[in-house]
């Protein structure tokens, strides 16, 4: 049992902003920007990978909806929608989740970089991904 599922049990509180059957959303208590929120599934699974696709489908559907009132109502310049799944990752809390992270300006310190690796044989790599679902 992770956090969440206290979250979910209302064990522990939380700023719920929308709540279903199936889904909750709440304000990420680290507010790394004005607005970062959180979408999970009621459903336990650990990641996004672990997560049926009809769940998947309900989550995207709330953060969707969340995301465009966070945008029409605290106005940022811009918004991340991502989920970490491993340690690897970034992932801290193993019940799959969306985070929704609005974008007000370039020094929030939050940093998403990735360096280029040019000369890369794609073709050997995509054959790589795909190698068992021919
Ligand atoms: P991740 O690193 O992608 O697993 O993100 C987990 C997120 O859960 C972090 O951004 C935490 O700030 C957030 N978090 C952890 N505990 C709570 C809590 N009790 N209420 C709200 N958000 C939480």
């Amino acid at each position: 049992m992770t956090i969440f599922t206290k979250i979910i049990n209302k064990e522990i509180p939380a700023t719920i902003l929308y709540e279903d059957d199936d889904v909750l959303a709440f304000l990420d208590i680290a507010q790394c920007t004005k607005g970062h929120t959180l979408v999970i599934p009621k459903t336990f699974s650990k990641d996004f990978l672990d997560t049926d696709v009809e769940v998947l489908k309900k989550v995207v559907s709330v953060a969707h909806m969340l995301a465009n009132k966070i945008k029409d109502n605290l106005h940022p310049s811009g918004i991340n929608i991502l989920s970490n799944a491993g340690e690897q990752a970034g992932q801290g809390v193993f019940h799959y989740h969306l985070h929704i992270i609005p974008r007000y300006d370039e020094n929030d310190g939050i940093s998403i970089t990735y360096k280029e690796n040019p000369n890369q044989d794609l073709e050997a790599i995509a054959q790589e991904i795909k190698k068992g679902s021919e």
